[in-house]
């Protein structure tokens, strides 16, 4: 019991940027060219960009970005429970900061959860493809509305 135990956290810590890989490959597939953690502005490095377009991708860890289905809930306890406190708060800084900077340099900010990446990449897929279109022309709406 031990070893499958072993192997499902061994198995769990692996697929750590798999949602990244998933969402790549996906986007790949739907024809997308990307960038890999091209650094876009000082402290803004998101995990792939489609040049082209101007469409920046950010794939947010659930515990860490605090997905509203993953994250922590309630508040931390426990002796290091300030230190916990301020590092999520850092973390949503950093985003946030980060976006509002992709956004100054002229680019579409597009972010996703791990969740989502891993329950449905194609679907991911399409969303980034959409943005990627509707930032190409320029309106950013769709075009295709009747
Ligand atoms: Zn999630």
């Amino acid at each position: 019991m031990s070893t499958k135990e072993g192997a499902h956290l061994s198995g769990r810590r692996k697929v750590n940027t798999a949602p990244e890989v998933l969402l790549r490959r996906a986007v790949h597939a739907a024809g997308g060219r990307f960038r890999l953690h091209r650094r876009i502005a000082k402290g803004c490095t998101p995990d792939f960009v489609m040049p082209s377009s101007h469409v920046a991708v950010f794939v947010d860890g659930c515990f860490w970005h605090g997905c509203p289905e993953h994250g922590r809930k309630t508040a931390w306890t426990g002796p290091n429970a300030d230190l916990w406190t301020e590092k999520m708060r850092r973390n949503a800084e950093r985003d946030e900061r980060a976006s509002r900077l992709a956004q100054l340099h002229g680019w579409s900010v597009l972010r996703v959860w791990e969740c989502e990446v891993r329950q449905d990449s194609a679907a991911v897929a399409t969303r980034v493809m959409r943005e990627v279109r509707s930032a190409s022309t320029g309106t950013g709406r769709d075009v295709s509305t009747p």
